[in-house]
């Protein structure tokens, strides 16, 4: 069964193969660190790490590097030590522990690198001596830019070509962010100015710009041509476009062989935006919804199409989850006598289908679904063997790690009950003693109490189980 993948690069569903056997090189662009990172940001984290990991379940060795845009090299990070009249160190440090933090939330693996661009620079200005020696750079009297009109392959990704390939001052851009109308000469590196930071060069006192990081510090770690570069659509131009640019042209070879793309975030059906207000932190949507169900909410949705983050969404995501949580519960609790044969040939239906649609460019909507429908008919089977749980309980693991990433499959994380199964197996130790001394006024109290906490108990005539 192979794994197919949408290619940005050549706007088509291709089979993957990679260029170095099992070894895959695997660049995402990171964060900047001048604001807590936001939901938008948790969608492309979370499908770049069901990617990473499905690779790894596939039996691939997968080498992730992402970087973190640090220190002054970013201009709104300027703006921001300036409005909060804070140290570059003081400001990008808690952003960054900020960050780190909020991948733990949502259970992401680290990346194998995590590089700071302010440790990069000379790779950066390296890059960028290499394209002046090569007649793609130039410069002007505020930096030193890059000449589009030099490289003929500019736009093959976003397919935005300039509308005049001249050189010259009109056709320059010096902000790092432009719109798809500007596409123009972009700043490679940028000469000091006023009191900002800079570092020494061979072509004087400046910093690098942003899009110069991302191809020093991917080519640094993963080759000068590498397999997977991903991002959400907004980095497609300019900021992929201008990677593919600066990379192609120093080394003249493919920068990455695969471009993947994840679509935006909607708050209740709008764009979110700092300025409507309509933004929701990492942090905070984990307090308000869980770290469980925002991950699967997110993977409900094909990565490529557009998701509307809102309560009424989370909530049938939610009770989604619950129907997989509740299977787990059900295998966890089987000890029955059915070997049931007919179960395990469902459960190798079921992997199939299960990963015939990851391997569909990771349709991990349908996924989810064939794999809810698997949950509702394994409940089906009242006496099932201890066995043949484990059997499906061992491939819903792995699974669940593709899925859920680092997070405990677990209603208690979920609702974020603190009241641990230790503690909860000592309460009904001490009700079932209740019980045996005829003590039900404190048996029933014990219940209660329990119920209160989201706990149910069921007796059987020699056992009690629980359940969430
Ligand atoms: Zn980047």
């Amino acid at each position: 069964m192979p794994l197919n993948i949408y290619n940005t690069l050549s706007k088509k569903v291709e089979e993957f193969k990679p260029i170095n056997g099992k070894k895959i090189g695997f660049y995402m662009c990171g964060p900047t660190v001048n604001n807590y990172t936001h939901i938008g940001h948790a969608r492309t984290y979370i499908i770049w790490d069901l990617v990473a990991r499905y690779l790894s379940f596939l039996g691939y060795e997968v080498r992730l590097v992402s970087n973190i845009t640090d220190i002054a090299i970013d201009d709104k990070i300027l703006k921001e030590i300036k409005k909060l009249n804070k140290s570059f160190f003081e400001l990008t440090t808690n952003y960054m522990i900020a960050y780190f933090d909020d991948r733990k939330k949502l259970g992401l693996k680290e990346p194998d690198v995590n590089c700071l661009a302010t440790q990069h620079v000379n790779e950066m200005i390296n890059l960028i001596q290499k394209l002046l020696d090569k007649g793609y750079a130039y410069k002007a009297e505020d930096g030193i830019y890059f000449n589009i009109s030099k490289f003929k392959d500019y736009g093959k990704l976003s397919g935005i070509k300039p509308k005049e390939l001249k050189e010259g001052a009109s056709n320059r851009i010096k902000s790092e962010e432009y719109d798809k109308d500007s596409a123009a000469d972009f700043v490679l590196w940028k000469n000091k100015k006023g009191d900002e930071p800079y570092w020494y060069s061979p072509f004087g006192l400046g910093r690098p710009g942003w899009h110069i990081e991302c191809s020093a510090m991917s080519m640094n770690y993963l080759g000068e041509t590498f397999d997977i570069h991903s991002g959400g659509e907004d980095n497609m131009f300019p900021h992929h476009e201008n990677e593919i640019a600066q990379s192609e042209a120093a080394t003249g070879k493919l920068f990455a062989k695969y471009w993947l793309h994840s679509k935006h975030v909607l708050m209740n059906g709008e764009k979110m935006s700092k300025s409507v207000g309509n933004f929701i932190t990492i942090r905070d949507a984990v307090d308000k919804y869980g770290s469980l169900n925002l991950r699967f909410f997110f993977l409900n949705t094909h990565y490529r199409k557009t998701i509307d983050f809102s309560e009424k969404e989370l909530n049938n995501t939610n009770a989604k989850l619950d129907k997989i949580i509740s299977a787990y519960e059900f295998l966890i609790n089987a000890k029955g006598k059915d070997d049931s044969k007919e179960l395990i040939k469902k459960l190798q239906e079921f992997k199939i289908n299960f990963e015939s649609a990851v391997n569909d460019d990771f349709n991990t909507s349908l996924a989810i679904t064939h794999w809810i429908a698997f949950c509702k008919e394994i409940q089906s089977f009242n006496d099932l063997s201890k066995a043949s749980a484990k059997a499906i309980m061992e491939y819903f693991s792995r699974i669940s790690k593709v899925f859920f990433g680092d997070l405990a499959i677990k209603k208690e994380d979920k609702i974020n009950n603190k009241l641990s199964t230790g503690l909860i197996e000592s309460l009904i130790n001490l009700r079932n003693k209740a019980r045996t001394e005829k003590n039900f006024k404190l048996s029933d109290s014990i219940r209660q109490e329990l119920e209160k906490n989201g706990i149910i108990i069921n007796d059987s005539k020699d056992s009690t189980t629980w359940s969430y």
